[in-house]
């Protein structure tokens, strides 16, 4: 019986289950989450006697960290070991389960990834919602692995409570989750959401949702049942192109929700006073970032309340596109600014350690091919 990923009245009617009193879920809920115990001996909040049975009829299963990559600024990269399992229903896994497994759905073991970023007053932790991703982005590394698999909700919430535990000595006041590694998170749409509940629940991790951000391609009925969710994260759009023949190019999906039924669907989201929507921009020099680019996404972008744009200049590498200038990045920023879109230039964290989401996974399936 797999602990991680478990809801509070998941873990209540666990222990109601097994005869103990629904209350005792609420503390195993909190000794995992709040106070990152994955060791049921260490779980001091429940009697021995409880423990000792957890010890032989459940399991935490945290994912291997395979690979540390130390960034000179501080970011740590992470290259986790999902274990193959067999899945039960939502978050629910043994590994090494055999019986039955005709009925049940096989997850391959795979390797995600998942960034730690220090900065001023805070960390951010950069999360992987499936194994590979189907998308196909075609600027992007993890397109290239193809979908492995869904995370589970536990194998999407170790990634935060595991980076975490490890710097517990020097974590500053405040937490922010970035849902922007491999994979599509509203293609994994349940898996994704009971994570978050966790994160967001001040009794879970404790997470304030101002602090976390889904970033998707533009998977419009994922957009529509986000804005229908009590609790959520901000909303992220991966645009990158300013018309729907560029973005048709960058990035197929486009074919699939268009530039008009996407920004349709943002200008109907139900936006919380406090929040605006995110667009994110990848400059690809001489592909997307002229002036007459920048003009086209302000006025696909202007008859949106609240929205900022983060321009995000490209890391070469593998794939065949070159950095922007500098002048170019500038000129992009000031037009949008002109005519009243908030824009910002943000540089990838840890870009001396390989900052493409899906290159570690990848050389880890070329190395072993
Ligand atoms: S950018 Fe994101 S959605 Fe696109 S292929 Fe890569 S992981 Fe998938």
């Amino acid at each position: 019986m797999e602990l991680l990923g478990k809801s509070k009245e998941e873990l209540r009617e666990m222990c109601v289950g097994m005869g103990e009193p629904a209350y005792r879920g609420g503390q195993i809920y909190h000794a995992l989450y709040a106070e990152r115990k994955f060791d049921f001996a260490q779980m001091t909040n429940s009697p021995a006697s409880l423990r000792e049975r957890l010890a032989a009829e459940a399991t935490v299963t945290l994912p291997v960290v395979k690979q540390r990559f130390a960034s000179s600024d501080g970011s740590v990269r992470y290259l986790f070991a999902l274990g193959g399992a067999v899945k039960q229903g939502d978050g629910d896994f043994n590994a090494g389960d055999t019986e039955g497994t005709e009925k049940k759905n096989l997850l391959k073991a795979a390797s995600v990834e998942a960034v730690f970023m220090p900065s001023e007053g805070r960390q951010t932790i950069c999360v992987s919602t499936q194994a590979g991703c189907a998308v196909d982005c075609q600027f992007c590394l993890t397109a290239q692995l193809g979908l492995i698999r869904n995370l589970t909700a536990g194998e999407i919430l170790a990634q935060v409570l595991l980076p975490l535990e490890e710097h517990k000595g020097r974590l500053a006041p405040q937490t922010n989750i970035v849902l922007m590694g491999q994979g599509e998170p509203l293609l994994n749409f349940d898996a994704v959401m009971a994570a978050l509940r966790i994160l967001l629940d001040p009794e879970g991790v404790g997470i304030s949702p101002k602090h976390v951000t889904l970033s998707t391609s533009g998977i419009v009925p994922g957009i529509e049942r986000l804005g229908l969710e009590k609790v959520r994260p901000k909303l992220a759009i991966s645009l990158n192109a300013s018309n729907d023949e560029q973005r048709d190019a960058l990035m197929p999906i486009n074919k699939k929700y268009p530039l008009s039924v996407l920004l349709d669907a943002c200008k109907k989201y139900p936006l919380r006073p406090w929040e605006h929507l995110t667009f994110e921009y990848v400059m690809l020099g001489e592909v997307n970032d002229a002036p007459e680019d920048a003009r086209r996404v302000v006025r696909l972008l202007g008859p949106l309340k609240s929205v900022k744009v983060n321009l995000i200049p490209w890391n070469p590498g593998e794939l065949p596109y070159r950095e922007s200038s500098a002048e170019a990045i500038e000129e992009f920023r000031r037009i949008l600014v002109d005519r009243g879109i908030p824009a910002f230039v943000r540089y990838s964290r840890g870009r001396d350690v390989m900052a493409a989401c899906g290159q570690l996974a990848l050389m880890q399936i070329e190395s072993s091919a």
